[in-house]
């Protein structure tokens, strides 16, 4: 399949070398000529055929003869102006020459009412867009093991799982455009709220004087068992593997987390959902942001509870 893909960052980067790996042909646009060189690379590498991947001059230009373009962007204003094209010059968009009915998918995480928006948009021109974003980091980018959230018709959703199924694992309809990220921002709002409950039990338990190891047990098999606390323990020494094992580095960073938790909070104040603990774990990890930990993993959060600094 010929596919545009564009953005291609920490997760793009390897979800589109994936592509490659399945044998589609893509063209990429990102700001970063090195990040789209090294895709053109990887397409020569894997197939000796220095066209399988192209460098497209604009999203407008990747878009031209595409059967699926691909988004995996920052954040929604990046999406918006890849699909709209920027400020006054539309004809760089990927709205301006993508060939009608041809499917767009985003994968990037932003807030379901500007994905609704942009897809009315898009379809108002006969081209299906679908939300697609994921769990998994950068670690399930690499290896093709990434969750799906999809928020698309189920026409739609069946179209695209051959294509997706070459860069993730688990392919899951959510529902109508949107839900995908509904799905999404919602769990990550749950993940940064236990995480908190986790930190927190488990440095009660340490200023009370219990071996962490044993609390941890206790937890593990216990009414308080949840991932952070079985799968990405956040107190040192508990498990190994984990970013808590090697100073918070790698993983899911604290600003990661803070955007998940504003399209949360911002998506509850639009329906008037009272979120107290998913405000009050934004300002936590706001909190520790701003004391210079943005880029640890957002387990770290318990370092801020225990008043000392990552080792
Ligand atoms: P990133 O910053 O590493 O990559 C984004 C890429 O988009 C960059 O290469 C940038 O140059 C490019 N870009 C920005 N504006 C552009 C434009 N106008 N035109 C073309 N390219 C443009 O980000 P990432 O970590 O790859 O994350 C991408 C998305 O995936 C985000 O929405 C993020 O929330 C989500 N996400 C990230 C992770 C993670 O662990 N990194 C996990 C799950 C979901």
């Amino acid at each position: 399949m010929r596919i545009a893909f564009i953005g291609l960052g920490h997760m793009g980067g390897p979800m589109a070398r994936n592509l490659v790996k399945a044998g589609h042909r893509l063209r990429v646009f990102d700001l970063s000529a090195e990040a789209v060189q090294g895709l053109v690379a990887a397409g020569d590498a894997h197939s000796g055929d220095t066209q399988q991947v192209q460098a497209a001059a604009s999203p407008a230009d990747a878009a031209r003869d595409a059967e699926c373009v691909i988004t995996m962007l920052p954040a929604a204003r990046h999406v918006e102006v890849v699909l709209c094209g920027p400020d006054g010059d539309p004809a760089r968009g990927v709205l301006a020459s993508v060939p009608r009915g041809v499917p767009l998918i985003d994968c990037s995480t932003i807030d379901p009412a500007t994905v609704q928006r942009l897809a009315r948009l898009a379809a108002a021109q006969g081209n299906p867009l679908a939300d697609a974003p994921v769990s998994g980091g950068t670690g399930g980018a690499t290896a093709g093991t990434l969750t799906f959230m999809v928020g698309a018709t189920p026409e739609l959703f069946a179209q695209l799982q051959p294509v997706l199924q070459g860069m993730g694992q688990h392919i899951v309809h959510c529902g109508a455009t949107g839900m995908g990220q509904v799905a999404k921002i919602c769990n990550n709002l749950l993940l940064a709220v236990s995480m908190v409950g986790v930190a927190e039990a488990m440095s009660l338990g340490a200023s009370l004087g219990i071996d962490p190891q044993v609390l941890a047990g206790i937890l593990n098999t216990s009414s308080g068992r949840c991932w952070s606390a079985d799968t990405y323990n956040p107190y040192p020494g508990v498990m190994p593997n984990v970013p808590a094992a090697r100073g918070y580095s790698g993983g899911f960073g604290v600003d990661l987390m803070l955007k998940d938790l504003g399209l949360a909070n911002e998506a509850a104040r639009q329906v008037h959902q009272p979120l107290p603990l998913g405000a009050q774990a934004l300002q936590l990890y706001e909190m520790w942001s701003r004391q210079g930990h943005g880029q640890l993993d957002f387990s770290s959060i318990i370092r801020m509870l225990q008043g000392q600094r990552p080792a």
